[in-house]
């Protein structure tokens, strides 16, 4: 259902509109939540409309003003937006203009307890955007930039969405058709779209207008951010985003994404907790990092936000469908991108389907239950990961052949590619498990391994403390 182009369909006989729940002129859609999935909703919403020719209402509910600095305005993210995902957006006419994108990045430094190796972008036109969600961290002096979330709920109010500054608390039924409360208002819908993601208590709102299954599965991550200033973020970290393979027990994935005067920290793993935090500032692979004798400052901006790692089983009900992180995400990476592909499937169907339950059913699952099911590659590639990290051959030939890599182009890059499509989540990761699977991929890592076991690969590759790359 991905990308629906067609008309909705007609009766075959009559050449009528199908009866049943679909949308008419003079339709009402209520989005409940303005992240990215709900904008992008409203977003495609409102092109499809246009296209067909109805006239659709959309009114978006979202307490957050995004363009204020600190937690209020923050929807708790790393900021990496996929270079898959800014190609798509362009295709559809949704640029992010520099006010957004805080730092292009062309390369990633891989950091181990043993060496370093940076890997610039495998396919030479391959590009990330690192981006603030709101108005930037709370200790900011002054909010310079727009935040990805403002922006994306701005061009859905240029299609014509409705915002209103509330949070959603209660909802209901009327004659069929779901409600919307709020202390002075009661709207009705003849959809209503669930997008709140999983920091909320959005989940029993849906449960009641009939959403049945399973909750998604999450756990606890943490991000802060860092005030460096411009030059030491410049100097220190260049235009990388830096990925940390450590040791460090129930740790998946860490990552420092430089973003104009601050550094976004991230770690992801099994309920981060503040003995797992201390433990990553304070190993040496990342105080070498900072200049000698940096500390955290207190009261750095920091949280610990839940991450989707395991999707709502049924994410729709007659009138109602459930996009984004409160339905379906990728595993760790490219969360923004699931919101993206599950808002743009679920506004195809309602506009050129319906917006019954079988028509979420048929058009909208395939593109829900495909994220899902790659997942189960993902968690695949990460148990690989961690076997990788607790063997030390194996971790060093993975290094040493990255870095030996350096002078070749295209596909001759197969770990680059791996790696770099591993963690900035620019490809389906059933993809990358295939590829770790090429002969030609096993037996260039074995042969590295074997010289790395026989202490022959750590003066393999020129990123050995990465300073001739101008990081650190
Ligand atoms: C630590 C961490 C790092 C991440 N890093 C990245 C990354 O680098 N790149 C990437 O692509 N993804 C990343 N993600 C995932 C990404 O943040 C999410 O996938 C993405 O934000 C999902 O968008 P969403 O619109 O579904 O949900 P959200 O962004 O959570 O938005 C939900 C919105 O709903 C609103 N809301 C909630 N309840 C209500 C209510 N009752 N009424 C009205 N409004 C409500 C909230 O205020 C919020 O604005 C990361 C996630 C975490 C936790």
């Amino acid at each position: 259902m991905e990308g629906a182009q067609s008309p909705r369909p007609r009766d075959p006989m009559s050449g009528a509109q199908p009866l049943g729940l679909i949308l008419r002129d003079g339709s009402r859609v209520g989005i409940v939540g303005g992240g990215p999935a709900g904008s992008l909703t409203a977003y495609f919403l409102l092109t499809f409309a246009q296209r067909v020719g109805l006239d659709l209402g959309v009114d978006i509910y979202e307490p957050r003003d995004f363009t204020t600095a600190g937690p209020g305005g923050c929807n708790m993210c790393g900021g990496i937006v996929s270079e898959s995902l800014v190609q798509a957006m362009a295709m559809e006419g949704i640029d992010l203009p520099p006010t957004v994108v805080q730092r292009g990045l062309d390369s990633y430094v891989l950091h181990t307890d043993r060496r370093r190796v940076r890997v610039d972008t495998p396919l030479g036109e391959k590009r990330i955007a690192a981006v603030h969600r709101g108005g930037g961290p709370r200790d900011v002096l002054a909010v310079k930039w727009g935040g990805l979330d403002g922006h994306l709920l701005n061009l859905a109010q240029d299609r014509g969405a409705k915002v209103a500054a509330a949070r959603v608390a209660e909802v209901g039924w009327d004659g069929g058709r779901p409600q919307i409360r709020l202390k002075t208002t009661v709207r009705t819908y003849d959809l209503v779209v669930g997008a709140s993601g999983v920091n909320s208590a959005g989940w029993q709102l849906f449960e009641q207008l009939g959403v049945r299954g399973t909750r998604p599965r999450t756990t606890k991550a943490y991000i802060t951010e860092l005030h460096l200033g411009d030059d030491a973020v410049s100097g220190l970290f260049g235009t990388s985003m830096h990925m940390f393979l450590l040791d460090i027990p129930r740790l998946d994935c860490a990552a420092i994404i430089p973003k104009g005067d601050y550094l976004t920290v991230c770690l992801l793993g099994q309920d981060i907790d503040r003995e797992l935090v201390t433990a990553f500032f304070e190993s040496p692979v990342v105080r070498r990092c900072f200049p000698a004798g940096w500390q955290v400052e207190e009261g750095a901006c920091h949280c610990s936000p839940k991450i989707n790692v395991g999707a709502a089983s049924r994410p729709f009900a007659d009138r109602v469908v459930l996009v984004g992180d409160c339905g379906v995400t990728r595993l760790y990476k490219d969360g923004i991108g699931a919101a993206y592909r599950t808002a743009k499937a679920a506004a195809g169907t309602a506009i050129f389907r319906g917006v019954a339950a079988g028509d979420f059913r048929h058009h909208y699952w395939p593109t829900y239950r495909a994220i899902a099911r790659d997942n189960a590659f993902g968690r695949l590639i990460f148990a690989l990961v961690h076997g990788v990290k607790a063997f030390p051959p194996l971790l060093r030939g993975t290094l040493a052949m990255a870095a030996d890599e350096h002078l070749a182009s295209g596909p001759a890059r197969r770990m680059s590619i791996v790696l770099w499509d591993t963690f900035t989540g620019s490809a389906p990761y059933r993809e990358i498990f295939f590829r770790t699977l090429d002969p030609r991929f096993v037996g260039r890592l074995l042969w590295h391994s074997a010289r790395a076991w026989n202490g022959a690969a750590d003066t393999t590759g020129r990123y050995e403390g990465a300073k001739e790359a101008g990081h650190g």
